[in-house]
């Protein structure tokens, strides 16, 4: 894939969303010059992107992703490119992963265009269900609650959409108006999908 090609697949409604970008994996972040045409296209169109922050599970590095470091994922890393493209729609993925809770929620501060989503941290393992928690915690009280998008990075494990959807509606210190939002409301607004389609929050 080069530009042009991504271009035209842009132009004729092939590519309506890029990403997942898994820079991480590859030992790269989305601020490399690489990503750079690619990103102004996006731009341009108004192509919403994802990247993925955060790190991986545990092992890929010896395996199948031997560039990746943890300090890749950390989402002070997309910073640039936020920067060099004011008006691009970006899904920070994985709410910043576990390692840097405080980077996340600064960055969703500083850009206030920024989004980020839940995928694979309502269910995968012990460290990510707490970590999730606590961020979750961590937005409402900043105010930045309606800017998180549900996720669950069901790829090939059948029940990672349910056990997310469960254990995201056993937050107590969520609303049901803050649950919807997360399901489904700030995606909509993120993805600019047909407004006749909001839940309505019952008062
Ligand atoms: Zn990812």
């Amino acid at each position: 894939m080069n530009p042009e090609r991504f271009e035209s697949l842009v132009k004729d409604g092939t590519i309506q969303v890029f990403g997942e970008i898994g820079a991480y994996y590859s030992g790269s972040t989305l601020s490399n010059p690489e990503w750079e045409p690619y990103l102004k296209i996006c731009e341009q169109y108004d192509i919403p992107v994802a990247i993925h922050t955060g790190g991986e599970e545990p092992g890929g590095t010896y395996t199948w992703s031997p560039k990746a470091r943890l300090r890749l994922g950390d989402p002070y890393l997309i910073e640039d490119a936020l920067v060099k493209f004011p008006k691009l729609r970006v899904n920070m993925m994985h709410a910043g992963g576990e390692d840097w809770p405080e980077h996340a929620i600064r960055l969703l501060d500083y850009y206030p265009h920024l989004y980020t989503d839940l995928g694979v941290m309502l269910w995968v393992n012990p460290n990510t269900k707490r970590y999730i928690k606590e961020f979750l915690r961590n937005l409402k009280e900043a105010g930045y609650l309606d800017r998180v998008m549900f996720g669950s990075d069901q790829m090939f494990w059948p029940d990672a959409i349910d056990r997310s959807i469960e254990y995201l509606n056993g937050m107590d210190f969520l609303t049901n108006e803050d649950k919807r939002d997360i399901l489904y409301n700030n995606a909509a607004r993120f993805l600019k999908l047909n407004n006749d389609n909001k839940v309505p929050n019952k008062k």
